[in-house]
């Protein structure tokens, strides 16, 4: 069986750096990371063999040293750590620090903000925060069409991960509705050049594996772009959730890996199909 693996497959410039940082902490008492560092448990725990666990408030723990993740944060987040005299460890991702600098400059000079992006998820908080909590947020265009926008001037930004079909059509309803937005494109390279190399593979083999957890959101679209081009496939954690059923007849697999995947996960999966 021949195995593809994609060249942008596992962790992009910013997951890397922030765990770099991460490891870069040599055992030290009361150093946490904000959040865990990323959704992988075999980086989360090794982290946590050092004496770094996550935690997602600050309230509660004794805090030296705070790690601050590739999502980055709200404004109020250094706030707090200043005020209690925690040093602060910022692995934030300067794509999304760049977001924040935007919608902050915006914000201060009278524009309402608008987010494409799934109001859950950790990155968007942060950003929201840099927009005083007051951001406009719709994860696609049918909640921006339910939504009733304020007269006025807005910058429209997206969460890094996000597909830019998802923001296209937002973008052609608001200029359709005659609302004008200054439109900066936000979206990570990283995220589009492993969508686009997900599809590219997903054509040419019979079985995909895209490797990642589930709860990852880039892992998710991951998949679900994969499978829309590629009818068999799974996305997996790892070599052990994997069976011999899945590549039946199977002569070509192809493999990703979302953002958060590392190196060791990718290399046990192909050793198991090499098996
Ligand atoms: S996906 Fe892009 S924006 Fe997000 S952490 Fe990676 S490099 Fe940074």
């Amino acid at each position: 069986m021949e195995i593809i693996i994609a060249k942008t497959a596992g962790f992009c410039f910013g997951v890397k750096r922030a765990v770099d940082m991460a490891f870069a902490n040599e055992y030290q008492k009361n150093t946490y990371t904000y959040g865990p560092i990323i959704h992988n448990e075999v980086v989360t725990s090794a982290l946590e063999k050092k004496g770094i666990y996550a935690i997602d408030e600050i309230e509660g723990h004794e805090v030296e040293k705070l790690i601050i993740r590739s999502h980055g944060v709200s404004p109020e987040v250094y706030e707090k750590g200043n005020a209690q005299n925690i040093e602060i460890v910022d692995a934030t991702c300067p794509y999304v620090k760049k977001i924040h600098r935007y919608v902050e400059k915006y914000d201060k000079n009278g524009y309402y903000i608008l987010i494409a992006g799934n109001a859950d998820h950790p990155e968007i908080k942060g950003i929201n925060g840099w927009g005083r909590d007051k951001c406009y947020i719709a994860k696609d265009v049918e909640e921006l069409k339910a939504m009733t926008l304020p007269e006025g001037k807005f910058l429209f930004v997206a969460q890094t991960t996000y597909k830019k079909e998802v923001v296209d059509q937002m973008r052609a309803y608001l200029a359709e509705k005659g609302i004008e937005v200054e439109y900066i494109n936000t979206i990570c390279n990283a995220t589009k050049e492993r969508q686009e190399e997900a599809v590219t593979l997903a054509e040419q083999v019979d079985c995909m594996l895209v490797l990642g957890s589930p709860s990852s959101s880039n892992t998710r679209k991951l998949y679900e772009i994969s499978q829309s081009h590629c009818k068999r496939t799974y996305c997996v954690t790892g070599a052990s959730q994997l069976n011999r059923e899945m590549f039946d007849n199977c002569q070509k697999v192809g493999i990703t890996a979302g953002a958060s995947t590392p190196q060791s996960v990718i290399d046990e999966v192909v050793a198991y199909i090499n098996q």
